[in-house]
């Protein structure tokens, strides 16, 4: 069972190939990603127009690209999986009107996939796959959730963010501090260099009793604090200008303190998680999952007590086509995918808001 996915959900075209032949674990034969950061940095984030323009541009030559690793013609493949949602409709609708237009024309069934079922399933396609049942945190550019997870297509929501996702805290904050888009990974390079300590920012709801988050809160807890340094007025604007004020050791503390408030609250509620289900493995996933202490700060909290904890790739820990092919993958094996060879339904069909517990 050969399976080609598109992700196009935002500012990532990818396109992958993975082989569901038999139980084993889907292998990845092909995979190819072209990333829009730099064409959006200009304007302080994704513009959705050019953003769908730029997937038309790139998913042709992406998937020709795919194939040519794989050694396959086109016409190998026996299912075309898509990003169906969350993500910016038009966006979405370029990897919908590819995937169905395909499977059309090859007469293969078409798969819709949710993209943050993509994200979960991830870690399957690393070296050290996990076993169900497990924890999920996962903790991406527009999501923190954690659930607790069964088996593919069983996800139980535990607690989840009731404002800003941890990226978004990330991408905020790498904004104020001049660091550009989206800034988490900015953030945590300049955080090397600066102490954790030097500012006590907020942990909201570290000890709210639940598996809640939120924030929103540490946005402007950093810009009253960035204010202070460049001694601004405290009910002055928030321009980018601000930053410039600042001097390398300043950022770099900043930086190193809203790391460790995120990465202290996603820790702590993690472990909370794994005490509440009583289970002992636990998988992260979503693009602050390459942040380097939060895996140094998860690994040794999971050591001591025994939890296993399985990432993804590093380069699959942000949007890409592989993980979109491996969920259609999974549910295939799964036997979660409707007859669909039977009678193929090639609609454009996308949901920009959906939310994973209504995923059957
Ligand atoms: P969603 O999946 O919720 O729709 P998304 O697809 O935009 O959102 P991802 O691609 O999973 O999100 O992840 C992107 C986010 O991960 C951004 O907010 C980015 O700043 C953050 N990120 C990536 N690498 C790091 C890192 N090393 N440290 C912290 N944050 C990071
Ligand atoms: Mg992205
Ligand atoms: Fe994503």
């Amino acid at each position: 069972m050969l399976i080609l996915g598109f992700e196009s959900s935002c500012d990532e075209t990818g396109v992958a190939l993975v082989d569901a032949s038999g139980s084993a674990v889907p292998r990845l034969l092909g995979h190819a990603l072209h990333s829009q950061i730099e064409m959006h940095q200009a304007y302080g984030g994704v513009v959705p127009e050019l953003a769908s323009r730029d997937h038309i541009r790139r998913v042709l030559p992406l998937t020709d690209a795919v194939l040519a690793q794989a050694g396959l013609p086109l016409s190998a493949v026996d299912a075309i999986a898509y990003t169906r949602g969350p993500g910016l409709a038009g966006a979405l609708l370029v990897g919908s009107g590819v995937a169905c237009a395909m499977a059309m024309a090859l007469g293969k069934p078409v798969v819709p996939v949710h993209h943050l079922e993509g994200h979960l399933l991830s870690p399957f396609l690393s070296a050290d796959p996990p076993e169900f049942p497990f924890v999920a945190l996962l903790v991406s550019g527009g999501h923190t959730q954690l659930m607790r997870v069964d088996g593919v297509g069983r996800y139980e929501l535990l607690g989840e963010t009731i404002d800003d996702a941890a990226g978004e805290a990330f991408d905020k904050s790498a904004k104020l501090l001049g660091l550009g888009y989206p800034g988490g990974p900015a953030l945590a390079k300049r955080a090397e260099q600066g102490s954790a300590t030097a500012y006590k920012f907020p942990r909201p709801l570290l000890h709210s009793g639940d598996l809640d988050f939120s924030f929103a809160g540490l946005k402007t807890a950093v810009l009253t604090q960035v204010k202070r340094l460049a001694h601004a007025r405290p009910e002055g604007p928030a321009t980018p200008q601000l930053a410039e004020a600042l001097d390398a050791a300043q950022i770099a503390d900043v930086a190193a303190s809203v790391q460790a408030a995120i990465v202290e609250v996603l820790v702590k509620k993690s472990l909370a998680a794994i005490e509440s289900t009583g289970l002992n493995r636990l998988v992260v996933a979503g693009g602050v999952g390459a942040n380097a202490l939060l895996r140094e700060q998860l690994n040794a909290a999971c050591q001591k007590r025994r939890v296993r904890v399985h990432y993804p790739e590093l380069h699959l820990c942000t949007d890409n086509g592989a993980m979109i092919a491996l969920a259609a993958g999974l549910r295939f094996q799964a036997g979660l995918l409707p007859d669909a060879a039977a009678a193929p339904a090639y609609h454009f069909d996308v949901r920009p808001r959906w939310p994973l517990s209504e995923l059957g």
